[in-house]
């Protein structure tokens, strides 16, 4: 509509409206100007029967008008009954002309039907009557011109034309009179036409603006309403997404302030939904979400608020008086019902979660702090295990402030040699020789003192640095296993540990490539022991632990036994060593159990031709136990612990006289 009206006059439709207003202006006036014309009619017919009487003639004049009248009506009644003005103004207006026209031709015959009429005497009133008929005409025409002046004009030429036949000189002088009244007419009707059609014209043009501007006022609303939807969405589940997730956490504190009420944060967070994206691709990933989504609604209804922050991290605000019981209540359902199986690719597949949540004001005062006490007490249900729920507690806020200052300074730590590797020997049990040395890391922080080495390895995972701390330890690794020759042990090995998680973060053949070359180490003395978690974990596993097997290094998968390693993968991977778990070794000499184990693992291992190595030996009965059972390598405090590189030498020296000792004996 706007733009149309940007072209002005000639727009059709602008043209076509003011056309409406014209005929419909005209029609509302019709009623008033037949009245007064049946009124004035009435009036002249008096008039002129004062001196003579009433003659056929004048009567049927009279007849003629208000027949005119009568038709004009009948007119205008059709125009409205066809709401001819709607559909075409145009006609409208003509067949009101038409009509205008045939009234203003009976009043021109108003001389003709006075017998003897008396132009410039007696009857001079009736022209008075008539020019008065044709100028109230032109003041009632406003609208359209033609209308008024098909009214006016007959009468006024009538007027002209009889007073320049019967009037003689005077009459002259009188018709001079009348043509320039007429001209006059003509004139201010054209004129008043053209204001009115400008006057029209304008209202229109300012009502299609105003609609206009209305119209695009009601799409701004919409399209803001939908630009908030979408901004306040999770496309995929339809929860609220972190940005809303924030503005209804801030909300929910200021109305639990406001009410002296708790209100409680859970996050959770779906276990191993990384490995389900990975293996069984996004779109089944996806469905997970959208399954898990349901379910969130599932249990909290209308109870609280459910966010998707972001991946698999969900969030629930609870409000309200019993809002802690609700919390823990709330928790323990969501875990029964994560434990009921999701169809992913027509398999029915489990996915635990891990909540953790806390209590505003209990726990935190602001909502980043709440937030921040919600996540730690995450990370403590996925630290213990997974598919637990966990409230926070305040000793969580200093641990993770000491983990904090462990991440941040563990650049440092690795730069200046405060962490390094310590080395604890393995032993062949039967003969007492050395084998080799496990590489354990070790910092001893100057005030938080020993740190220990799964705190080091989370947190060079949290900071990106765990090639780094790799590297650190294969370099220390590497320094050992160049000095060995000359410590009269040129077999001996040295094996250091890499944390089944790393796999996915860097290429850890690349960066032991690169140090054993330049250490010129032959990668058969260098031992990589790996956890089972590693080999069932991830496709990256598989593939980084084939390229381990390519260069050459020897593989030990560690604490065999705490896991689930399938046996089948682990020939398949040519595991050169098995290192059984502390827990079979733990008080041997005494348990049957534990021997039987122990002896079937040695069997098999020789039928499999895998090396199998104990660790945690403590006791001189353990190590007779385990000697018997026909076990080679041991490691543990009895035979060794670990030790800096400078101790090593020194060591080897004891060991080597306490062998002869017990030779002679
Ligand atoms: P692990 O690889 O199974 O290492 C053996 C752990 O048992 C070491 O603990 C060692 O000190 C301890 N140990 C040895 N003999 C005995 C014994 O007779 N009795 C008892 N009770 N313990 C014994 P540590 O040094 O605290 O290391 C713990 C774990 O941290 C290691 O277990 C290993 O999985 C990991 N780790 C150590 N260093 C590194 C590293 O550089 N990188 C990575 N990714 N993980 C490491
Ligand atoms: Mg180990
Ligand atoms: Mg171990």
């Amino acid at each position: 509509m706007e733009a149309e009206f940007t072209t002005g006059q000639t727009d059709p439709a602008l043209a076509l409206d003011v056309k409406r207003a014209q005929a419909e202006t005209m029609l509302e006036r019709l009623g008033s100007t037949l009245v007064t014309n049946a009124f004035v009619a009435a009036s002249a017919l008096f008039v002129s029967t004062i001196d003579r009487g009433l003659t056929f003639a004048a009567a049927a004049w009279l007849g003629a008008i208000l027949l005119s009248l009568v038709l004009r009506i009948a007119m205008a009644s059709v125009l409205r009954r066809w709401e001819t003005i709607e559909h075409a103004p145009d006609q409208a207006l003509h067949v009101m002309t038409v009509g205008a026209l045939i009234s203003g031709c009976a009043w021109a015959t108003l001389p003709l039907a006075v017998d003897g009429f008396d132009a410039m005497g007696a009857d001079s009133g009736l022209y008075l009557m008539m020019c008065g008929m044709a100028t109230g005409a032109v003041l009632m025409g406003v609208g359209h011109s033609p209308i008024s002046l098909a009214f006016a004009l007959p009468p006024q030429i009538a007027v002209m034309v009889s007073l320049a036949t019967n009037g003689g000189a005077g009459g002259w002088l009188m018709t001079i009179n009348v043509v320039a009244l007429t001209g006059v007419l003509v004139r201010s009707s054209r004129r008043s036409e053209e204001v009115f059609v400008g006057n029209v014209t304008g209202t229109l043009k300012a009502t299609a603006l105003a609609d206009s501007l209305s119209s695009a006022n009601a799409d701004i609303l919409r399209a803001n309403y939908r630009l908030e939807v979408l901004a306040s969405c999770d496309p995929l589940t339809g929860l609220a997404n972190r940005a809303a997730f924030n503005a209804a956490l801030h909300t929910g504190i200021s109305e639990a302030l406001a009410a002296g009420q708790q209100l409680a944060l859970l996050i959770l967070d779906l276990d191993r939904f990384k490995s389900i994206n990975d293996t069984l691709g996004h779109s089944a990933g996806d469905t997970l979400l959208v399954e898990v989504s349901e379910k969130l609604r599932g249990v909290i209804g209308e109870q609280g608020t459910i966010a998707r922050l972001g991946g698999d991290e969900f969030a629930i605000i609870l409000g309200g008086a019993d809002a802690p019981e609700a919390a823990r209540e709330i928790a323990g359902r969501i875990l029964e019902r994560s434990r009921q199986p999701v169809m992913l690719q027509g398999q029915p597949t489990v996915v635990g979660t891990s909540i953790g949540f806390a209590l505003f004001p209990q726990h935190a005062d602001t909502a980043e702090d709440l937030f921040v006490s919600a996540d730690m007490a995450l990370y403590r249900a996925k630290d213990g295990g997974r598919g637990q729920w966990c409230e926070f507690q305040p000793a969580f806020r200093s641990q993770a402030e000491r983990q904090h200052q462990i991440e941040q300074e563990l650049a440092d730590a690795l730069a200046t040699g405060e962490i390094e590797a310590w080395f604890q020997p393995q032993v062949d049990l039967p003969s007492e020789e050395i084998t080799g040395f496990e590489a354990l890391v070790r910092w001893h922080h100057p005030y938080l003192g020993p740190i220990s080495p799964p705190e080091i390895v989370a947190a060079a995972q949290a900071v990106q640095l765990s090639d780094k701390l790799t590297a650190r330890v294969a370099e220390d690794a590497c320094r050992l296993l160049t000095r060995l020759p000359m410590l009269g042990l040129p077999q001996a090995t040295v094996a250091i540990n890499v944390s089944p998680r790393e796999f996915d973060l860097y290429s850890v053949t690349d960066v032991l490539d690169r140090i054993t070359q330049a250490h010129d180490i032959d990668p058969a003395l260098f031992e990589i022991e790996i956890t089972e978690e590693a080999i069932l974990d991830t496709l990256v596993a598989g593939e980084q632990l084939k390229r381990i097997e390519r260069s050459g290094y020897k593989l030990a998968v560690d604490d065999f036994g705490a896991g689930h390693s399938s046996l089948a993968y682990l020939v398949q991977l040519k595991v050169d060593r098995l290192k059984l778990d502390r827990r079979f070794v733990t008080g041997i000499q005494a348990s049957r159990q534990n021997q039987e184990i122990v002896g079937a693992m040695v069997g098999l291992g020789r039928s499999l031709s895998m090396e199998v190595v104990v660790e945690g030996v403590e006791r001189e009965e353990e190590a007779a136990a385990l000697r018997n059972l026909g076990v080679g390598t041991a490691q543990g405090y009895f035979l060794g612990r670990p030790m800096p590189s400078e101790r090593i030498a020194g060591w080897i020296e004891s060991h080597r006289n306490l062998q002869q000792q017990r030779a002679v004996a």
